[in-house]
């Protein structure tokens, strides 16, 4: 009962092997620079349960060879997980867009491949990677059954007044102009584990989740349903990111592009790679050397930081209002929610009239198992849950395949 999960990027293919009899993982790894690099890819892997790793330099010009060799070491009888790759039952495919065609994954056929191609010019970047990882999969594993797991699926519960946008309707109806939403696995994931931390049905949860990683968005969650995401259209809109400049002043837009003489792509690759903390800072898009040059008295490292903090607080702030009723929690989760204590402590302190109560020793603590950060006798309770979105992928694969097999 194993399960692959690939994460297939324009030039990368994460992936992992679970064990669905103990929801474990066994393996995980990434193969890099795929057709891209002179020297060749690089592979980095690990085999858990064997505490082995690797990483070593590989030829794979295309998705296809870097899955072949990926394949062969799951059999090698040192690192590999499996005796035979038949032992993997079904693979999960990491998608981008899901349209408002899918709200939950669906097994990949033929017809359903070529829906998720119309979806290509909504995820430019994304999605015709995602279809080169399913394709190079189908053809070396032609009877495995292959799941397509949506970053939008999680948010299509949003009522037309989150996912509506102030522009002509035929906008919406002629174009798909709406707001999408996106990180669902990883906000539907953080969102389960709380239902079970805090002995709730998740039917019954209200939750704002902060998913604050280089890409970053909050949800609101209201009885185990999103009513509202800051992402929107694409994942560009809401809180500022890493490298993404978040919401802003449409007018901008235009009026940057006459300042600066520039095309639309241009202007696109601004508001996405040279925005966010990144543009702001002037130093860098990795929240750990902004606190640490924010702390040795860097202006700009500062602004930065306070601007992130700022429009969290906000979107929390609106969350709780459209949610209007009592918040189980607050949840922080991937590479700053996870791990930035001053992060946390910073939003937490600001949240403070709305009734959270940091326990600064809990906030303290570096670990990477789900924890609660406030004090006991905080009105709002604040967790913190590492997210895992390759295991929801895997377990609703696993979900698909028991269906397809009784
Ligand atoms: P993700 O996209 O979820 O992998 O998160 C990556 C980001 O997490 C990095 O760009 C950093 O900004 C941030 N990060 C990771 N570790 C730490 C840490 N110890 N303190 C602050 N930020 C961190």
């Amino acid at each position: 009962m194993k399960i692959l999960t690939v994460n297939s990027g324009s030039s990368s293919l994460k992936f992992k092997v679970f064990s669905m009899c103990t929801d474990s993982l066994l393996v995980s790894g990434i193969v890099e620079c795929i057709g891209q690099c002179d020297i060749g890819s690089f592979l980095i892997y690990k085999n858990l349960p064997k505490n082995l790793s690797k990483k070593e330099t590989i030829n794979a010009t295309t998705h296809s060879q870097a899955l072949e060799y990926v394949l062969k070491l799951f059999e090698d009888p040192e690192y590999g997980c499996l005796e035979h790759i038949d032992d993997l039952i079904a693979v999960g495919h990491r998608v981008v867009h899901g349209k408002d065609v899918y709200n939950s994954s669906i097994l990949i056929t033929k017809e359903s491949l070529e829906i998720l191609k119309s979806f290509i010019e909504l995820a430019p970047l994304h999605q015709p990677a995602n279809i080169t990882g399913i394709e190079a999969c189908m053809k070396i594993l032609p009877d495995k059954p292959m799941v397509a797991v949506f970053d939008t699926a999680f948010h299509q519960t949003m009522p037309a007044e989150a996912f509506m946008y102030g522009v002509p309707y035929e906008y919406y109806t002629d174009y798909g102009i709406r707001r999408y939403g996106f990180h669902g696995t990883s906000h539907k994931y953080v969102a389960q584990r709380a239902a079970e931390i805090l002995k709730k049905s998740f039917n019954d949860l209200n939750l704002i989740t902060l998913h604050l990683g280089n890409g970053a968005s909050i949800t609101a969650i209201k009885n185990g349903k999103v009513i509202d995401t800051s992402m929107g259209f694409t994942p560009l809109e809401g809180i500022m990111m890493g490298t993404r400049s978040g919401d802003l002043d449409p007018a901008i837009v235009p009026f940057l592009m006459h300042k600066l003489n520039c095309d639309w792509e241009t202007m696109d690759k601004l508001l996405n790679k040279k925005s966010g903390l990144l543009g702001l800072s002037g130093i860098s898009n990795d929240m750990r050397d902004l606190v640490e040059k924010k702390n040795a008295g860097n202006d700009r490292a500062k602004i930065a930081y306070d601007v992130f903090i700022y429009k969290i607080v906000k979107y929390v702030g609106a969350y709780y209002a459209a949610i209007n009723a009592k918040l189980d929690a607050i949840i922080f989760t991937a590479g700053i929610g996870e791990n930035s204590i001053d992060v946390r402590r910073d939003i937490c302190n600001r949240l403070k009239y709305f009734g959270v109560k940091l326990d600064n020793e809990r906030n303290n603590v570096i670990s990477n198992t789900p924890r609660l950060i406030t004090a006991n006798d905080s009105f709002i309770d604040v967790y913190v849950i590492p997210t895992d979105e390759e295991l929801l992928m895997a377990r609703d694969t696993f979900e698909i395949y028991k269906k397809i097999n009784s």
